[in-house]
């Protein structure tokens, strides 16, 4: 059967005592057949023991109103707190920790623009400092804006990225750790995230966080919210690997998957040997850039004839570093991915190359 629209003036009869939402989300429970608690609602302990199945019955025939001014989506039942936690409408809390603002998440940007300014980060760089203590700050890449939460204790160092738009879900962030002194430094991946501000809370992590609807609040601490957080790493590892006790860290969204044919890869090959380039590039005094081991071999540039140069090129360097390219055995049916360097390592015993 299909499903039956449920018109507004209805659901004002069906309001959550709690959330003041409708009332659509199972299990529906009640005390006294007028007062009614909705499913999103369940943890929160009220006097509502009877679930109302009648009702639900009934319910899961219709479509009902996203509840976000803005959303013209119909959700059916079932699928109301699935839509509820993607809906670009959706109400939030602020999530910058202290203010007490709510708005729909698709303002995000203006309002920290207008209010939290000093959140909003470029090179999202930052040094271990042994603190402790959860910080939050807005980032943009490709113009979509990302949250990040970092949290450090005197132990270890928590790291999540959070998408405000549905489309910027599921793209892998990079954290590379960097020790000046020794010139040595880790790279780790993690995913982004949605956002949702009923789980990324600053309070929760501090453990000082009220709101009821919170997964993590201090009224519901059963579980830890650091174990959600998408990457973490033990701060003496850290230190150790790396040599140094001062150490910096950057944090970055990485880029959509390359296949090997397209021109902006070809800009990698080494013009003598035509190997993709990683590591370290050097280049001539003319700025054509050439493989480390072609230019150790070689004089001048075969390109221009200029002498070769101790020169680096970084800019050539970091895309080789932070590309996303396909495995070469692709088509073999290798679904390994990876920057320039770990293809390269990962091609000498791909197991589908011999297919
Ligand atoms: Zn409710
Ligand atoms: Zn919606
Ligand atoms: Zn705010
Ligand atoms: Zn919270
Ligand atoms: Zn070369
Ligand atoms: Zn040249
Ligand atoms: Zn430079
Ligand atoms: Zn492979």
């Amino acid at each position: 059967m299909d499903h039956i629209y449920i018109t507004q003036a209805v659901i004002e009869h069906f309001k959550c005592v709690l959330c003041d939402k409708h009332v659509f989300v199972s299990p529906i429970t009640t005390k006294d057949d007028r007062s009614f608690k909705c499913g999103r609602c369940v943890c929160i302990k009220s006097d509502h023991p009877i679930q109302v199945h009648a009702l639900e019955k009934l319910a899961s025939y219709f479509k009902f109103p996203c509840c976000f001014e803005g959303c013209d989506e119909t959700i059916p039942w079932g699928n109301v707190i699935e839509h509820e936690r993607l809906c670009n409408y959706r109400v939030i809390n602020c999530p910058s920790g202290h203010c007490k603002d709510r708005y729909s998440i698709n303002k995000i940007v203006t309002h920290f623009d207008q209010k939290h300014k000093n959140y909003i980060s470029s090179a999202n760089q930052y040094r271990l400092n042994n603190s402790f203590g959860a910080h939050l700050r807005m980032f943009f890449y490709n113009q979509e804006p990302y949250l990040m939460i970092f949290y450090e204790n005197k132990v270890r160092i928590y790291i999540g990225v959070y998408s405000v738009n549905a489309k910027g879900d599921n793209v892998p962030f990079q954290v590379q750790f960097n020790a000046s002194s020794t010139n040595k430094s880790l790279i780790f991946r993690s995913n982004v995230v949605l956002f949702n501000d009923q789980e990324h809370c600053l309070n929760c992590l501090h453990h000082i966080c009220n709101n009821n609807y919170h997964k993590y609040s201090s009224v519901d601490r059963n579980c830890d919210i650091k174990k959600n957080m998408p990457f973490v790493i033990d701060k003496t590892y850290l230190t150790m690997t790396l040599d140094s006790e001062i150490v910096c860290y950057i944090v970055k969204i990485m880029g959509e998957m390359k296949d090997r044919d397209q021109t902006f890869v070809k800009n990698l090959e080494c013009p003598v040997c035509q190997c993709l380039m990683s590591g370290s590039i050097f280049s001539c005094r003319v700025g054509h850039a050439i493989c480390e081991d072609c230019s150790d071999r070689l004089k001048a540039c075969p390109l221009c004839a200029e002498p070769l140069t101790n020169m680096r090129c970084f800019a050539l360097e970091g895309i080789a570093e932070s590309l996303r390219l396909l495995c070469i055995n692709k088509e073999k049916g290798c679904e390994f991915v990876g920057n320039v360097d770990q293809c390269k390592n990962h091609e000498k015993t791909c197991a589908a190359a011999k297919r």
